[in-house]
């Protein structure tokens, strides 16, 4: 479970005011100590995350977050950070104390969550009044709020999921009443049962995967689609060959019949195209991670514009983590240099990388995204929507290649019913 990708896990988020008791929550909901505890209001400043597994959740990545209402130097940056992690993750706890009112910081935070569909379960943080001098008429966050609906009244978020204790858990079924809360809620755009492959492969299938090391590919090891896909095909029973890209008819000819399929890095989709009979259906790992993460349909309609980039038009080349670059780095050399030998030169190029996709997309005229493995299924949404509400065109480094390379057609054909163009 250890091994289950950070993109692949349920991600919660933790929130609320400093010194609301998250970091304890957290800490004693896990067991570990995960966050920095401290009496001093805004211990946590930037998000800090951890992967972990609790049940019945299963591998979950929990995420704790700066103070909402962190007044220092450095808040509105960290504001930003916090602002990310809503964006990204399944599932949310908020976290108030029983010993003060809520704010409008508080609703603001809770609002936001709420705009972004956000599940949330409210954990209620009972303050030991021996020490906080606690006033019972001032047990407004348990009276107001959970008996008169007050959050429900000033963010819209009604009926939520709420779990009344200390939090630093004097009793243990606290810990289990939170956990049985987590688990009751559906968390917000996961691949749940959905996989990679399918409907693609059966037991007995024979599948080849194309897997070129040349100087871009990762010293020693696979990278993480095609580490995926092959334990997928594993799972289905399924066969999976693996070889590079000019071992490919060798490899075909040594079966006593034809694959089911061939899938391979985008990097060698002509070549591979070459060397695969046309009765054989191809397609690439980073195709299949757009189905899988996001919405193929909306990267397939974004080729079109390519056709439309002239000199001048400005290109938005955005990978979803800051891997260290090659000397023939996909996204900064081999891509620009396919747009440009297809004739799309003087293009203006911009390049984000990791959580640093801008919220203002508009001024793009295409945005090229990498295959995402790294990224969530709702930050790969996210970042579609963003892109298809904005009016500007998105497509993948697979989509791209094999468009320019005139082979679409092909690699979208497994799947083409799902696609409605
Ligand atoms: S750049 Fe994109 S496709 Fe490549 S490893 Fe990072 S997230 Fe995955």
């Amino acid at each position: 479970m250890e091994q289950t990708p950070k993109a692949n896990r349920i991600h919660i988020g933790f929130f609320g005011r400093c010194n609301a008791g998250k970091s304890t929550l957290i800490n004693m909901l896990t067991d570990q100590p995960v966050s920095l505890v401290s009496d001093v209001a805004g211990t946590t400043t930037d998000p800090v995350s951890k992967t972990m597994e609790i049940l019945p959740l299963g591998p979950v990545v929990i995420t704790d977050t700066a103070g909402i209402d962190d007044r220092t130097e450095l808040g509105a940056l960290r504001m930003e950070k916090t602002e990310e992690v809503v964006k990204k993750i399944n599932l949310a706890v908020y976290v108030l104390r029983t010993d003060e009112e809520p704010t409008s910081d508080d609703m603001h935070w809770l609002g936001l969550l709420k705009q972004n569909n956000v599940p949330v379960a409210l954990f209620i943080n009972e303050i030991n009044s021996a020490t906080n001098h606690l006033d019972e008429s001032k047990d407004t966050v348990k009276n107001v709020m959970v008996g008169e609906g007050y959050i429900a009244a000033h963010t819209g978020l009604s009926d939520l999921a709420t779990v009344i204790g200390s939090a630093d858990f004097t009793s243990d079924a606290k810990r289990l009443e939170l956990l049985d809360l987590l688990g009751g809620l559906t968390p917000l755009d996961v691949e749940g049962e959905q996989t990679l492959l399918q409907g693609l492969v059966e037991a007995g299938d024979t599948i080849i995967l194309v897997c070129p090391i040349d100087s871009a590919a990762p010293k020693g090891r696979l990278i993480l689609p095609q580490v995926q896909t092959i334990r997928e095909i594993l799972d289905y029973r399924g066969l999976a060959l693996v070889c590079q890209t000019e071992e490919l008819p060798a490899m075909i000819n040594s079966l006593k019949s034809p694959p089911k399929m061939v899938i391979c890095d985008s990097q060698a989709f002509d070549r591979v195209d070459e060397l695969t009979p046309a009765s054989i259906p191809l397609t690439s790992f980073s195709i299949l991670m757009a189905r899988f993460k996001g919405k193929l349909q909306d990267l397939v309609v974004g080729v079109e514009a390519i056709k439309n980039l002239k000199a001048g038009s400005k290109v938005l080349i955005s990978e979803g983590c800051t891997h260290r670059r090659q000397c023939d780095d996909i996204g900064t050399v081999k891509i620009p240099n396919l747009l440009k030998k297809q004739g799309h030169t003087d293009l203006q190029l911009e390049f984000t990388s990791g959580g640093a996709f801008p919220k203002d997309v508009s001024q793009y005229d295409l945005i090229i995204h990498c295959g995402a493995c790294m990224l969530t299924r709702r930050e790969v949404l996210r970042r579609i929507e963003c892109a298809v509400v904005q009016g500007t065109p998105i497509v993948n480094y697979g989509v791209l290649i094999a468009a320019l390379h005139g082979i679409l057609e092909r690699a979208i054909s497994p799947f083409i019913n799902e696609i409605k163009r």
